[in-house]
């Protein structure tokens, strides 16, 4: 089945951005902070918000879908995650991150090694995912790709791009179809969040927005008071245990050789920031399974 999310070339999107600079269109092309890229974006944070919101809410829903009952593994991600999203807010994703409606959610799931981040501030960590993140240092670092995913826009981008592959189609009609139990989100829309593991559809990230996950990601983490360094060590981690059963992480988000490379050329300016702040009690993450 062709990738209908390739049919936007690069190109195009250039042509895009010039017409849009030219013609002085109020919405379309935006730049990402920190890396200056253009990027197409005809759904605005708002609705993309909207489908995260409800995407969220469909996870959720989903009678296999447990939330942890344990308050030490809650505790866990909670003190990553604020700490993560504190960050966001001083960081040059403020004013986005100060929109978002943040909600944390730990999914009792050991099997499945996993989180994601959704544009209007939605985050789940699978319980699998902590023998690899092993710390918070390194939940940090996993949180902190995830929360640039949604903070950079990457989820809108491909959506924009799916709405501008399809003459006619509007963003709504990508996203919300009619149902009789409400909204619900569209498979397309699942997967340009992230998400579409969950119905089947496998669509990774490019490598552009998975290079801005790595190198924004441990700026965050590192400004949240974490050691970056474990970053490189997480993926490690992940590629190691993905022997065997796949890892569903790994699977959305594709291990390229260039990543530790990436990581470590973005690595002295994370560790300049870490420097310079108070960093978080280095703690181990709580042991899963049996
Ligand atoms: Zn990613």
């Amino acid at each position: 089945m062709p990738n209908p999310f390739s049919v936007i070339r690069f190109q195009q999107v250039k042509l895009f951005c010039v017409l849009c600079m030219l013609t002085g269109m109020a919405m379309g092309c935006e730049t990402v902070p920190y890396t200056d890229r253009s990027q197409l974006v005809v759904v605005p944070q708002s609705q993309a918000a909207e489908m995260g919101e409800q995407a969220f809410q469909q996870i959720l829903s989903d009678p296999k879908v447990q939330q942890s009952q344990s308050a030490e593994e809650q505790e866990a991600v909670n003190r990553v995650a604020d700490r993560i999203i504190q960050a966001a807010k001083e960081s040059k994703f403020a004013e986005d991150a100060k929109a978002f409606q943040w909600e944390v959610t730990v999914i009792k799931d050991d099997q499945t090694t996993n989180a994601f981040a959704l544009p209007g501030g939605k985050i789940a960590v699978y319980t699998g995912i902590f023998p690899v993140a092993k710390n918070d240092a390194g939940l940090a670092a996993i949180l902190g790709h995830e929360v640039v995913h949604a903070l950079a826009r990457h989820g809108s981008e491909r959506m924009s791009q799916e709405v501008l592959s399809q003459a006619g189609l509007s963003a709504a009609a990508l996203g919300l179809g009619a149902s009789g139990a409400g909204p619900v989100v569209g498979q397309a829309t699942m997967a340009a969040l992230g998400l579409g593991a969950k119905v089947g559809v496998l669509l990774p990230y490019s490598r552009t927005h998975e290079s801005e996950a790595d190198t924004i990601g441990i700026l965050l983490a590192a400004k949240a008071g974490y050691d970056p360094q474990e970053a490189v060590r997480v993926w490690q981690r992940m590629q190691e245990g993905s022997q065997g059963t796949p890892s569903e992480f790994l699977s959305t988000h594709p291990s390229h050789e260039t990543r530790i490379t990436r990581l470590k050329e973005a690595m002295p300016e994370a560790l300049e920031i870490y420097q310079k702040v108070q960093h978080a009690p280095d703690t181990p993450l709580p042991p899963v399974g049996g």
